[in-house]
């Protein structure tokens, strides 16, 4: 198999308590599950009926507010973004709000009707968005279709261990909706791939990209 992100040749191992195969490509350090194991809307739909995004609850705040803190010093004071994937919750998009960033959001389950294509933004943010992706490649590249020249793309998800051992132990795979797993390399790639330039990681699950 294949790296959907950068063509080389992949390899693959079993996660020997569930059974699943996963796909590691050395090159990009880009993970995959085997498509057998990808779900299709409806049951990805349950699954994200489950998860608790209290808007009001003060850790989903504290959440979100960890991820500007991380981004906001190292983008060029936006006027506009856009939280592409935003679940059920718009609380980022009004956090961008209360920085004086205008901020629309779009979810491809929840709030689908809300993406105008024509229009370009500063900031695009994007967090745990990236895990979920059939085809990152491509989703990628249509997310900086929607950058001006010159804006930012910041995403959050969970940079995997890159040693097979390790990654059978991490939690973040076992979430049946999570198919693909990331490290700053990876997005390294697709930045040269796209033209963009890498700016920034934080280490652990953020990544800032510019589009030049
Ligand atoms: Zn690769």
């Amino acid at each position: 198999m294949n790296c959907h992100i950068c063509t080389n040749a992949t390899e693959s191992f079993v996660h020997g308590r569930t059974g699943i195969i996963y796909y590691h490509c050395k090159a990009c350090e880009y993970i995959f599950k085997s498509s057998k194991y990808h779900q299709d809307l409806t049951a990805q739909r349950e699954r994200y009926n489950l998860h608790e995004n209290d808007e009001n609850s003060v850790g989903y705040r504290e959440y979100f507010k960890r991820f500007l803190d991380f981004v906001l010093p190292l983008v060029e004071h936006p006027k506009t973004a856009l939280d592409f994937g935003c679940g059920r919750s718009s609380l980022l998009a009004s956090m961008l709000d209360g920085e004086g960033i205008m901020c629309d959001h779009y979810d491809p389950i929840y709030h689908p009707k809300k993406l105008n294509n024509s229009k370009q933004y500063d900031l695009v943010v994007s967090t745990e968005v990236f895990e979920h992706l059939h085809q990152p490649r491509e989703v990628f590249k249509s997310v900086l279709g929607l950058l001006k020249k010159g804006g930012y793309l910041a995403l959050q998800t969970q940079f995997h261990p890159n040693d097979t051992e390790s990654f059978k132990k991490w939690y973040y795979h076992q979430d049946p909706t999570h198919i693909v797993f990331f490290r700053p390399k990876t997005f390294r790639v697709l930045c040269d791939k796209f033209g963009c330039k890498f700016i920034d990681d934080n280490g652990k699950n953020m990544v800032i990209i510019r589009k030049i």
